[in-house]
Parts: C-alpha cells; sequence; structure tokens
C-alpha cells in the first residue's frame, strides 16, 4: 500500500481513511490536499477515481482544470479533452441541460472536446472507462495531426 501520488508508504489508518472517503490511496498530506480541492470544486469523487485511473494508464490529466471561465472535472490539454463528471443524470433539468450544450459549443469553438460521463459508470466500470477515454484520445489525436 503506497500512496499514489508520492508512493509513500500508508500506514493502515491513512489506508482506510482514505479509501472509505475518496476510494484511492493516498498519504495524510495528499489526502488533506485533495479533500480541500474537492471541497473547493464540489468534485465527485468519481472525477478523483478516473483522474488516477487514467494516471496509472500512463495518461497525463489535470484535476479541476481552470479554462478561464469555469473549473473542468478533468483535463486531457496533449488532445484538449475536458471530461465532466455527471453525478445526477437522471435528474437533468432543462436549464442544465442547455447550460451543458451551450458549454459543449464554447469548449468547441476554443477546440476543446467535452465528454460528459455519468458517475455510476466510473463507480462500476473504472476499466473500461479508462480504456474508452484511451480510444478517445487515439481519435483526437488521429484528428489533430490532420489538421
Ligand atoms: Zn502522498
Amino acid at each position: 500500500m503506497t500512496c499514489l501520488q508520492c508512493k509513500k508508504e500508508l500506514s493502515y489508518i491513512d489506508h482506510k481513511n482514505s479509501m472509505d472517503i475518496l476510494g484511492v490511496e493516498l498519504c495524510d498530506k495528499h489526502f488533506v490536499q485533495l479533500r480541500k480541492l474537492i471541497h473547493k470544486n464540489n468534485t465527485p469523487v468519481e472525477a478523483v477515481q478516473l483522474y488516477y485511473g487514467l494516471k496509472n494508464a500512463g495518461v497525463h490529466p489535470m484535476l479541476e482544470w481552470w479554462d478561464g471561465k469555469k473549473s473542468v472535472d478533468i483535463a486531457i490539454s496533449r488532445v484538449k479533452l475536458n471530461i465532466e463528471i455527471d453525478t445526477e443524470y437522471s435528474m437533468i433539468t432543462h436549464e442544465q441541460a442547455i447550460n451543458d450544450l451551450e458549454e459543449a459549443m464554447h469548449s468547441f469553438k476554443n477546440g476543446f472536446t467535452t465528454i460528459r460521463i455519468p458517475h455510476v459508470v466510473i463507480k462500476y466500470y473504472l476499466k473500461e472507462t479508462v480504456n474508452n477515454i484511451l480510444g478517445i484520445m487515439e481519435g483526437l489525436k488521429a484528428n489533430i495531426k490532420v489538421i
């Protein structure tokens, strides 16, 4: 059991705390840091899990990346991909839906692709989610080369 961020050996308590609350293995220092970030941005824990899942797959994602207008849950700058985690997918209102579409439009105009992933998908299919994002990245990379 080591910290995903700094590889420090974890005590039983640190490991349990971090796993219970965030679902990822972090030392006390990185746990506190991440909790601050989450608190500030209202980040879903699934975003944290996906972030580390992607890191583990060799991707360099950014958690809560500020795009100039809003904080994006996860951004992969190399391929200009923004990932938003939807936590209340079944209860989406029409106002929220049109806001999402408008945000997606602004991102596209700036050359960014935004995908929205329901949090339950990360909860139940983390590995598959990561694999799909890797595929999306490949597609985006190919498109960037064409341009
Ligand atoms: Zn650490």
